[in-house]
């Protein structure tokens, strides 16, 4: 990925408002590719690419300081192993919640302590639990009674926490039906861990991903403590609860009060408590920037004017995602050729670039501007299950160029990024 440093600092040296400044960056590296285009060179540049601001991601660590204080973030690199979030978040010193070898060693790459590390799978590859064995990194996840076995035989020593299952119909991606020891197995799965001679130090849930009610965290808790007392009759001390991820920007600040009220009600400060937030820190921080490639009218009764738009990117790209979890996003206009605000919006259906007819990125859009061929659109808040998601189907590449920016002075301080090489704004 290029990295591409921005100044964000204003010639009176105030830091800019965020939206501002990723909307100011859009429209720079816009200009400069329209401006190559007209040079009528020989590789168009009609690749998406993004802005990433960590002043974004380091806002919201600030902002999670200040609401969860008793709860320590391990960020779920799953959500966007972008070298950036990760390298910021270490230095904010979150802990990190990794679910393959491949995570474990770029967290442990960038210096982070072992202790720092969560093997946050249930269903581990022997190999990877191997890796984690040898580089010490002891805290695990398990659901099931196979797991322990295997645990007993490749890493003896890891410190497990049990997954329960939990009530996640208020999120956009579930994971109880694949993850998580219903509460009527908890109690077996323990004795067998006794027998076994495995080190239980506490419990781990999730209310699954883009969760919408924060009482469903009320109620993990309370099973979670049903857990706990268990584990206490199996002769286990636990002192740790992992509340998982599931986290919304929106809702934050309503979740993050339900929570905090409710661990002080049922855990002692004796306990020490982790979650494993991924959409929180990463979905706000990236924009995504697409060009339109093609356009076609299609003409419906009464005389309404509706376009179908096909972006040069798509749901085989950044936009997975939002197909998997029914979430469509809607886009704003970066570069339009035509000028005229029009008084009575149109209608627009947008599509991925690829043969697909599954690739479609928003069926009702509607934009006070007519666009053609050649315009560009962006997505805000798209740093979330995106990137990592991308594929290269139909011969359509899966990278993407990310430009960084910063508009907190404090994140630009901490990643040095005036020592990067090769400004192209
Ligand atoms: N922890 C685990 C075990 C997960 O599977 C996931 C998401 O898949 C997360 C944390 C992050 O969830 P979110 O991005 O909703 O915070």
């Amino acid at each position: 990925m290029d990295v591409a440093s921005i100044n964000p600092i204003l010639p009176d040296g105030q830091p800019k408002e965020t939206k501002s400044l990723v909307e100011e960056s859009l429209a720079k590296l816009v200009k400069s590719i329209v401006a190559e285009e007209n040079h009528h060179t020989e590789h168009e540049k009609d690749e998406p690419f993004l802005v990433a601001d960590m002043g974004e991601v380091y806002r919201q660590h600030d902002r999670w300081k200040r609401c969860l204080p008793r709860v320590t973030p391990f960020y779920a690199v799953k959500c966007n192993p972008d070298k950036e979030v990760l390298r910021l978040l270490a230095l904010l010193g979150t802990g990190f919640d990794c679910s393959s070898r491949k995570e474990m060693d770029m967290v442990l790459n960038l210096g982070v302590e072992p202790e720092q590390i969560i093997y946050a799978q249930p269903c581990k590859h022997s190999s990877h639990l191997r890796f984690a064995r040898r580089h010490g990194i002891r805290k695990m996840t398990f659901d099931g009674e196979d797991e322990l076995y295997k645990i007993k035989e490749l890493y003896p020593g890891a410190r497990l926490l049990l997954r329960i299952a939990t009530d996640d119909s208020s999120s956009r991606c579930p994971f109880s039906a694949k993850f998580g020891a219903p509460l009527d197995t908890t109690h077996f799965l323990l004795r067998i861990a006794r027998d076994l001679d495995l080190d239980i130090v506490g419990v781990s849930f999730h209310i699954g991903s883009g969760a919408t009610d924060p009482k469903l965290f009320v109620k993990a808790l309370q099973d979670s403590l049903t857990v706990f007392e268990q584990a206490r009759d199996c002769g286990y001390t636990p002192n740790l609860l992992d509340v998982g991820g599931g986290f919304s920007v929106e809702s934050f600040d309503a979740m993050s009060q339900i929570l905090r009220e409710a661990l002080d009600r049922h855990f002692p400060s004796n306990v020490h408590v982790i979650a494993e937030p991924g959409r929180y820190f990463a979905a706000t921080a990236f924009t995504v920037a697409c060009k339109i490639i093609a356009r076609r009218e299609i003409l419906k009764e009464g005389g309404e004017p509706h376009f179908m738009l096909t972006l040069n990117d798509g749901v085989y790209g950044s936009f997975m995602d939002c197909y998997l979890s029914h979430w469509e996003r809607q886009p704003r206009i970066l570069q339009c050729a035509s000028k005229e605000v029009l008084s009575r919006a149109i209608r627009y259906t947008i599509w991925g670039p690829t043969c697909d007819g599954i690739d479609r990125i928003v069926e009702n859009a509607t934009l006070d501007r007519l666009l053609g061929v050649g315009d560009w659109l962006f997505f805000p808040d798209m740093g979330a299950y995106s990137l990592c998601l991308s594929t290269s189907f139909n011969g359509f590449s899966s990278e993407r160029t990310v430009h960084y920016i910063a508009s907190e002075p404090a994140a630009r301080a901490l990643l040095d990024y005036e020592a990067i090489e090769g400004s192209d704004i």
